[in-house]
């Protein structure tokens, strides 16, 4: 199948074109044919499978013919969290760079005036989250009696964040005779409900689920004897300095505990930051930027604040916490191992987490290889990392030798007794922000003499 093959007009061929895709994938040759027929679609698809941009192509054909009318949008998209909002966005502003359509963005955290001057001039797309939609509605911005497509976008997160009463008024606002696509990774009860109640006879895509990036991840547990949050942190400090990264996403269950390991990992000299929903909007967007662009290496999130993030090449994903729903351990994998690249995933496992941790073995079918040691589960060495060629940026890396001795030799003592003596010789010459120096680094390869002793002993 060839995008050609799609329907799509030539000024969008051309953007998909310049986008460097060959070809579309299974979630877009399924969607766009159907969306062009005026069905209302069905997509159960996860994030990185090219969902968005099996939405948006057709949408700009479909748009590019009319005109959008003072404060009454012609599409409306819908989007759980403010920065897949801003990320559907550039999605648009790329895909529909031939086309001359108005877009406006509604997300909290940026002011209304902007976003209300937007509105009265007229737009052809929304890009919204739910609540900031409202709001616009409630003080009269907006009237949503234009609109002839709808997309609500991860419809499962969504329901986990508590808007589905919020969709279903949204949905009750718009024209019976609207096009509703509807996209979600999984299928609960209440998201059929919804699907039953609003939608009419759609077609439906499902794309299988993308355990597949087992295929370039690589992934591992480490057992944890104990749960707090020294403990913890300590734990993954030293996870960090023994892998190569180049950069990770590091995911707690908790914002309090992303910005406490924020916080530690900062005061140990990491080039580290935090991203959950609790931060002003302007914070998050320029952390995600210095993220992007390489100037930052840890990014300490929420997941939903990084649910669905499109950051190309991150090397690690570290999960702080076994997350509490199994598929956010498919999602939060998924942040790594991206378009064929080798990627590590890493999670810290206390007993408190078994049965967590069962739950996510069920969904992925498999059992993840355990290291480290917890009573009589088995102890299995981590493999070593295959030698990246990008190293990791020197200048950022560098901490306070004195400094970090001291505080290393001190911590060590308190809650890491278990540190081996190459642990640390391998603490005291740092050099790298996120990794040791290659020389005093564990052999990279085989197992036996490659464990580090942190994973033989006993916490
Ligand atoms: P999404 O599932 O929409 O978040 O997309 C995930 C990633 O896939 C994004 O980086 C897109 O740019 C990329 N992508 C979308 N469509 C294609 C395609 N046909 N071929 C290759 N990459 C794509």
């Amino acid at each position: 199948m060839k995008f050609e093959d799609l329907g799509l007009g030539p000024k969008t061929l051309k953007a998909v074109e310049e986008s460097g895709y060959s070809e579309p994938t299974p979630i877009q040759a399924g969607a766009i044919p159907p969306v062009f027929a005026g069905r209302d679609v069905l997509g159960i698809a996860q994030t990185g499978t090219g969902k968005t941009a099996s939405f948006t192509l057709p949408m700009i054909d479909i748009l590019s013919r009319g005109r959008a009318k003072a404060r009454m949008p012609r599409s409306l998209i819908l989007e759980p969290t403010r920065e897949l909002a801003a990320q559907v966005a550039e999605n648009f502003e790329n895909y529909g760079k031939y086309h001359k359509l108005s877009m406006a963005l509604l997300i909290g955290g940026v002011a209304f005036g902007e976003q209300n001057r937007k509105l009265s001039k007229g737009v052809d797309v929304l890009i919204a989250t739910p609540g900031r939609l409202l709001d616009h509605v409630e003080r009269g911005n907006l009237l949503m009696n234009g609109v002839q497509m709808l997309v609500v976008d991860e419809a499962d997160r969504m329901l986990d964040m508590g808007f589905i009463p919020d969709i279903e008024r949204i949905f009750k606002m718009t024209p019976f005779t609207r096009q509703t696509l509807f996209f979600s990774a999984t299928m609960p009860a209440e998201i059929q409900r919804i699907v039953d109640t609003f939608l009419h006879n759609p077609v439906r895509v499902e794309v299988a689920r993308p355990t597949s990036t087992a295929e370039t991840v690589e992934q591992f547990v480490l057992k944890l004897e104990r749960s707090d949050a020294r403990h913890k942190h300590e734990a993954l400090r030293r996870l960090i300095d023994q892998e190569q990264v180049r950069n990770a996403i590091i995911f707690c269950n908790r914002k309090r505990d992303v910005d406490r390991l924020a916080a530690f990992l900062i005061k140990a000299r990491y080039n580290a930051a935090p991203i959950h929903g609790d931060l002003p909007q302007s914070v998050r967007t320029r952390t995600l930027e210095r993220f992007r662009n390489g100037e930052l290496s840890l990014l300490i999130a929420s997941d939903v604040a990084a649910r669905g993030l499109d950051i190309p090449k991150v090397s690690h994903v570290f999960n702080y916490d076994v997350p509490i729903h199994p598929e956010d351990y498919i999602h939060r994998i998924g942040r790594t191992g991206r378009a064929g690249q080798k990627g590590r995933a890493l999670t810290l496992a206390t007993p408190l987490d078994d049965k967590a941790l069962q739950a996510v073995q069920a969904l992925i079918g498999r059992q993840l290889p355990l290291v480290g040691r917890s009573g009589q589960t088995q102890t299995e060495s981590l493999p070593a990392q295959e030698k990246t060629p990008e190293a990791a940026p020197e200048k950022a890396a560098s901490r306070p030798r004195r400094t970090r001795r001291k505080r290393r030799s001190k911590s060590a003592a308190k809650s890491a007794p278990e540190a081996a003596p190459a642990q640390h010789a391998q603490h005291k010459k740092p050099e790298h922000k996120v990794r040791p120096p290659a020389e005093t680094r564990a052999p990279q390869a085989g197992f036996g003499s490659a464990i580090p002793d942190f994973f033989k002993r006993e916490p």
